[in-house]
């Protein structure tokens, strides 16, 4: 009697012991976003701390200027663009999509990808003949007529430490340095702009081109041009554009002038864009000239005090999206 009265007691002091655990677990699941993002903004050193967002106007630029400037990316009105936490994604596509996509680029697909984001247009084109997008699709999507992809317009946040998706060669090759930057490059530098195959990239306010061309390793940018702009401070600033479909390519060079508004370029799909799984635009905004069509579009954690100086929030420019 006595040894089953232990027997119990153990029992019950075991099943507490692991409800407890169990708890805490959940709890802990629950609450690491949270705790990741405090870790995040511990990042932020003191003397960089400024009015918008968490970092300082590097470019002196106020609403009044914003209001002046083109936007990058045109979002349909009744889109508001999901802001993404990419610190635990991933990003690359397979290697079989990449080939895929490139198999399937035909002159004739993209032109009938840019009739389907013209919303009367969709319904002319049955999305079977576009299929070589490298999105993800929505599997719990019924409604397969309007079946973009996963979430198309997005956001991605600058100054994110994404060490799951940095994690490719390009960013890891402690060998390889641009524009002074090497190392295990992980903390984002730009600000993604998420958006269909061909959708148009637009010049955010005149000036004249860098540089453009093509980086075609895997994880880099693509297809990808650098303007030059002197902002109403008179500062110059470089911003590039990555991850664009081969069109910039065409009647751009060094010096080229650019006008506000220009289209410079689309979204590319994977097999151009440097393997990214889901379209978008890199913009990234340098008070230095880069030696070439390519800016480190993540430094390493120890570099980031300096790169979020060289490398000022976009939003400065594109204003607070998030
Ligand atoms: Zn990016």
């Amino acid at each position: 009697m006595v040894v089953r009265e232990g027997h119990v007691r153990i029992a019950g002091l075991l099943l507490l012991l692991l409800s407890v655990v169990a708890a805490v677990r959940r709890f802990g699941e629950a609450s690491l976003p949270d705790e990741q993002q405090q870790q995040q903004q511990q990042l932020i050193p003191e003397e960089l701390l400024g009015s918008f967002g968490a970092y300082p106007n590097l470019l002196q630029l106020n609403d009044e200027h914003r209001e002046t400037f083109h936007p990058v990316i045109l979002v349909p009105h009744d889109i508001t663009p999901k802001v993404f936490d990419y610190r635990n994604a991933k990003g690359l596509a397979s290697s079989e999509r990449v080939l895929r996509a490139r198999r399937q680029s035909r002159w004739w697909r993209r032109w009938l990808l840019r009739l389907r984001l013209r919303p009367l247009q969709k319904l002319l084109v049955p999305k079977r003949l576009i299929q070589f997008q490298c999105v993800p699709q929505d599997d719990n999507d019924d409604d397969d007529d309007d079946d973009e992809g996963v979430e198309p317009w997005s956001i991605g946040r600058y100054d994110e430490n994404r060490e799951s998706m940095y994690s490719s060669a390009h960013f890891q090759d402690t060998s390889h340095q641009i524009d002074g930057y090497g190392g295990q490059r992980t903390v984002h530098l730009g600000i993604d702009l998420g958006a269909p195959v061909g959708t148009k990239v637009h010049a955010f306010t005149d000036g004249r081109v860098h540089s453009v061309g093509y980086n075609p390793e895997f994880g880099d940018y693509g297809h990808v041009i650098v303007t030059q702009h002197t902002l109403p401070s008179g500062t110059d600033i470089w911003a590039l554009y990555g991850h664009l479909d081969k069109s910039i390519l065409r009647g751009k060079h060094k010096g080229t002038l650019i006008q506000k508004g220009q289209v410079i370029g689309r979204l590319g799909d994977c097999h151009e864009n440097g393997g990214w799984e889901v379209p978008h635009v890199h913009f990234q905004l340098a008070v230095k000239s880069p030696e070439t069509h390519d800016m480190p579009g993540a430094s390493s954690v120890e570099d980031r005090p300096q790169a979020l100086l060289d490398y000022p929030d976009p939003r400065y420019v594109l204003g607070p999206l998030y």
